[in-house]
């Protein structure tokens, strides 16, 4: 039993919330100061002659926007063993590293005790809201969280990934317990060095425990769809387990297998009912409440480009909530799910006023999307002024910009955001995109949500055959004149040619972009090609991201392929069984 002082005060964590965004401005203003103060003597501030003023103005007046080159050579040196206040005025006790996955290359960017307690801050606020609305008593949580390889810096730092650091930290166990949240995973499954070890031993925890499991999470949706696909492979081998007592030997880690062996014990029955309700279910509909009779909800970020993976899984949720997880990235914590209620696809972000410094470059008509480098850096010159947290205004657009509590000042996060009211006096943000994430031939200009809304509106004409769209991804091919786009489809079974090439037909269609349609009129613009890639394709591109180092818990499928990411488009190239050119 736990002890009652272990449970976390939901009602107090929602009245603190409360009172700080009720004054989100004047919060902004001291936690600038905090920022400043604490890190005023680093040289990257010193140098910018603040001379100690910690207000917004002259903060804005002396420290320039940056992106992640301008601050890179800092982290290099902080990864070197410089310890000196390079970026913090105390040392960095950590570097995270990025998943990489959205622009190609990963980044190392630091890490500290503030960034840790401003994610358990965040888990606190969104799980009291939750628990309002889902309260969950007692039980065990069935996450799937994993851990990446972490490695030593030259200078000896920890650098893996941000959750990573954050899984690995005993206030998260801690915290857990607090929120009722306990994960029924061993410590030796959670941070094994194989994933897909890792995940049939997850798998195998939840059925153990299937009664206790009250929740079902993990950091990113795709993660839950993975592990849910991975069942419909393995469902016999944990059965089998299950029965037996004994683990299956695709579990070849010593530490692994002994702590599972202290759960798994010969359960006959267990594996009978297990057996008898997954050869009911129809085309395993309804999956996860049939493993888990006690589920009352299933949690990971489920917005942006997880958004695609939310058909398949309300497929195996069958009418469980699903409710999208909080808003932040490597960088730090900007927002929470305030609202949980609300259905993934139109949940909105409230941001934590304390957890950062935020400001907002307006998007009127998003002049620049993707120019090259120098072009770029002139239209930054020209672009709106930012603005603050509390002076964005509903309806539009913004980049986001990040001052964290570990050396990062008026860092461009490059992400999308638009506005869609106030929380008191702080915004809810719906997240829209990547900013520079996108394809682009001549001045055409089609975005990670463009291509994400004329897939869904493709993909429903393989829904009408009763095929999934396991996974998608685009590039653009400038070998051929004129260039043209590309999209990647990994389909659960056969199509038709015909319905195929309506499918590549209606891509085409629905690229909306001005640009783009006047260019493909006068043919500037290739037809777009459909590819259609062998079942499998989508794990080799996730395990070639896994072998570089990017952690299942943090990855996300590359929507656009960059041409010097040629190892991905490779995969791509060897594994495409069919083609089609749009006839629009
Ligand atoms: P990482 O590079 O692995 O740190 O991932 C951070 C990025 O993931 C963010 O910059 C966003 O683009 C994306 N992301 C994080 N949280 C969300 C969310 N709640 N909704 C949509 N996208 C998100």
């Amino acid at each position: 039993m736990l002890e009652k002082m272990e449970i976390l005060d939901v009602e107090k964590v929602i009245r603190d919330f409360e009172a700080m965004t009720k004054d989100a401005e004047n919060v902004q203003r001291e936690t600038l100061k905090l920022i400043l103060e604490e890190n005023g003597c680093a040289e990257y501030l010193q140098k910018l002659g603040l001379n100690g003023r910690t207000d917004p103005e002259s903060f804005k007046a002396c420290v320039p926007v940056i992106t992640f080159k301008d601050v890179e050579p800092y982290i290099q040196r902080v990864a070197d063993g410089d310890l000196s206040p390079i970026l913090t005025g105390k040392p960095i006790t950590a570097l995270s590293r990025s998943s990489g996955t959205t622009q190609g290359k990963s980044k190392y960017l630091p890490f500290n005790d503030e960034l840790m307690k401003n994610t358990l801050q965040i888990y606190r606020t969104s799980f009291a809201f939750r628990n309002r609305e889902f309260p969950i008593e007692n039980g065990k949580a069935l996450q799937f969280i994993y851990s990446s390889k972490q490695i030593k810096t030259k200078g000896g730092l920890p650098a893996g990934t941000a959750t990573t650091h954050i899984f690995r930290n005993p206030q998260f166990k801690n915290a857990m317990k607090a929120m009722q949240s306990q994960i029924c995973s061993p410590d030796e499954v959670i941070f094994g060095t194989d994933f897909y070890q890792s995940l049939y031993c997850h798998l195998l925890c939840g059925l153990l425990f299937r009664e206790e499991v009250q929740l079902v999470s993990s950091t990113f949706a795709f993660s839950i769809v993975l592990a849910f696909r991975t069942f419909e492979q393995v469902w016999k081998e944990l059965c089998a387990d299950i029965r037996e007592g004994i683990l299956s030997s695709r579990i070849t880690f010593p530490c692994i297998r002994s702590a599972m062996a202290k759960l798994l014990k010969p359960d006959p029955e267990l594996a009978d009912l297990i057996e008898k309700k997954c050869s009911g279910l129809n085309n395993w509909h309804g999956l996860i409440p049939e493993l888990f009779p006690n589920v009352k909800y299933i949690y990971g970020i489920m917005t942006g480009s997880m958004e695609s993976y939310l058909k398949k899984l309300r497929h195996y949720a069958a009418d469980v909530p699903l409710v999208t997880a909080d808003y932040g990235a490597s960088e730090g914590w900007i927002g929470t799910n305030i609202n949980p209620t609300v259905p993934p696809k139109s949940a909105t972000y409230a941001v934590l006023p304390n957890i950062g410094y935020f400001e907002f470059i307006p998007l009127k008509d998003n002049i620049e999307k993707h120019l090259p480098d120098k072009v770029n850096d002139y239209f930054l010159s020209v672009e709106p002024k930012p603005v603050g947290l509390t002076e964005v205004k509903v309806g539009e657009e913004y980049e986001v910009i990040i001052t964290n509590f570990a050396g990062l000042y008026r860092y461009r996060l490059g992400d999308v955001v638009r506005v869609t009211g106030f929380h008191n006096s702080t915004p809810e943000l719906k997240f829209v995109c990547r900013r520079n994430l996108m394809l682009t031939i001549n001045f055409d200009k089609i975005t990670e949500k463009d291509l994400q809304l004329a897939v869904e509106e493709a993909a429903k004409l393989i829904g009408e055959e009763k095929m999934d769209l396991i996974d998608f991804s685009s590039h653009v091919d400038v070998s051929s004149d004129p260039a043209h786009c590309v999209i990647y489809w990994e389909i659960s079974g056969e199509v038709s040619n015909e319905v195929l090439q309506e499918c590549c037909n209606c891509l085409d269609r629905s690229f909306l972009d001005h640009d783009y349609v006047n260019a493909r009129k006068i043919n500037t613009i290739g037809p777009l090609e459909l590819r259609v890639v062998r079942k499998g394709t989508f794990q080799k591109i996730l395990d070639h991201y896994l072998g570089l180092g990017a952690a299942l818990s943090q990855f996300k499928t590359p929507r656009c392929v960059g041409p010097m990411n040629t190892q991905v488009l490779q995969i791509f190239c060897d594994n495409v069984v069919k083609n089609y050119y749009s006839m629009e």
